[in-house]
């Protein structure tokens, strides 16, 4: 069976390294975005240039109706879904706790679990087995992100603990599902949290001494929605440099 891959957020950062390499590897994947449209074209063009099939998809994936649009349309253009990976995530302004507002905490919570709620709702709908799904948590599920944002670490706790729990649900129809924890890449969130260089002003602390590439969080990403990770469930890998 052909595989056909949803990446929320794939037009940038990690989810647009993740699509790239999902295409090298033949799985036809459907490129979301939320505004960035022309990111997302272009990641689109990239994978048909190499001859490769994908789709970019508007969709905001906090948005019940909209998620299942975007997996409407994705089936339509490519295929049964049978792989998701959900990336798409915010933070904002670096802040204590007490500075960080109610509307803010429910944007942060929305955005980064319920969307990943929603999609894989809509993806065991379409998906009856075999498939994968793999989360895209973050560090900050264990570190917290004391006077940084508490929101966003407390949205990928709780990513972990669905990742484990729709595991075990879906693990009896052959639908794997993991986690990734990636720290201090280089992408375009930095610049969301205020601090652009926030990765090189870190580096000298994190044991690797550098920051990451989206394309190294990619790696793992494909791996553990591969068949080579054939018998890994309910799993987390950290790509921190050590951290
Ligand atoms: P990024 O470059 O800022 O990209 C974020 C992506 O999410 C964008 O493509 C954006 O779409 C999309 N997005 C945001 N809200 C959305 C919504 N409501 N609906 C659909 N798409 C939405 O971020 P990144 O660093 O690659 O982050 C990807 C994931 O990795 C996130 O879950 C993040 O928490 C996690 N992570 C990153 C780091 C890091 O150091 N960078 C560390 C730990 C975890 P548009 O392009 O349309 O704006």
């Amino acid at each position: 069976m052909s595989k056909v891959v949803i990446i929320t957020g794939g037009g940038r950062g990690i989810g647009a390294a993740t699509a790239q390499l999902l295409a090298g590897q033949g799985y036809a994947v459907g490129v979301n975005y939320l505004k960035n449209q022309e990111a997302a074209q272009s990641v689109v063009s990239a994978i048909r240039a190499a001859g490769g099939r994908a789709v970019a998809v508007q969709a905001d994936v906090s948005n019940e109706a909209e998620v299942d649009a975007l997996f409407e349309k994705t089936q339509q253009a490519l295929g049964q879904v049978t792989h998701l990976v959900n990336n798409a995530g915010i933070l904002f302004t670096q802040s204590t706790l007490a500075e960080i507002s109610t509307e803010r905490f429910q944007k942060v919570l929305t955005t980064n679990v319920m969307s990943a709620f929603l999609c894989a709702k809509a993806f065991i709908h379409q998906c009856q087995g075999p498939g994968a799904i793999v989360n895209v948590s973050s560090g900050a599920a264990k570190s917290g992100s004391p006077f940084e944002y508490v929101d966003y670490a407390a949205s990928k706790g709780a990513m972990d603990t669905m990742t484990k729990g729709l595991s075990l649900e879906l693990a009896g129809q052959g639908i794997r599902v993991n986690g990734v924890r990636p720290g201090f890449i280089h992408t375009d969130m930095h610049a969301d949290g205020g601090e652009p260089g926030r990765v090189e002003r870190l580096a000298p602390q994190i044991p690797l001494k550098r920051g990451g590439t989206p394309k190294e969080v990619a790696q793992a990403i494909v791996w553990l929605l591969s068949d080579e990770a054939s018998y890994v469930t309910g799993s987390f890998i950290d790509l921190a440099g050590g951290r």
